[in-house]
């Protein structure tokens, strides 16, 4: 039950007695200070916006390394296995052709992610949705649960052209 819907019926309980306000101001310190005692990843962990942005200020400072979870070791880390896999990201693969990803979308319910072209033709031959083609992953992946991923398509392309200043550093060692 939100805070808003709490306050109201408590309200409506006390709605002939004097003390609506006093027990409004009650309940409102109470939620308050229930939130204050929250860690950061519990206020702000299941934020999907909040997320990215964080992935983002983490990618200015640590290009090309797997974020951390939020929830790595912490208490809450246990029920809700989606949210570890923005630190298990590491491969640019798409799981369906091998290739590095292009144009990756992400399916909501498991985070994994697919070349679009892949995973599309994957789920037409299944009319709209097929197990997860992830070993080892359970979900199912569904047409409407796939989003465009641009983070992960910038990520993508930065690694392509890291790999392709090494290749051209190596070269240039051997023509040397
Ligand atoms: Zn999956």
């Amino acid at each position: 039950m939100d805070i808003e819907t709490e306050l109201l019926s408590q309200a409506m309980r006390h709605a002939d007695a004097d003390d609506v306000a006093q027990s409004y101001e009650r309940s409102w310190k109470r939620s308050v200070t229930k939130y204050e005692k929250q860690s950061d990843a519990q206020k702000f962990g299941r934020n999907g916006q909040y997320r990215e942005f964080r992935e983002q200020v983490w990618e200015v400072n640590h290009e090309g390394e797997p974020m951390p979870s939020l929830f790595e070791g912490g208490e809450d880390s246990s029920d809700d296995d989606d949210l570890v896999v923005s630190g298990a990201r590491l491969t640019y693969k798409c799981p369906i052709s091998m290739a590095w990803l292009n144009n990756p979308v992400t399916s909501r319910t498991c985070k994994h992610s697919y070349s679009k072209d892949s995973i599309m033709s994957m789920l037409r031959a299944r009319h709209g949705s097929c197990p997860c083609p992830v070993a080892g992953c359970s979900h199912t992946v569904n047409v409407r649960d796939l989003q465009p991923d641009r983070l992960l398509e910038r990520k993508v392309a930065r690694h392509l052209r890291q790999l392709e200043i090494e290749q051209s550093q190596t070269e240039y060692t051997l023509i040397r």
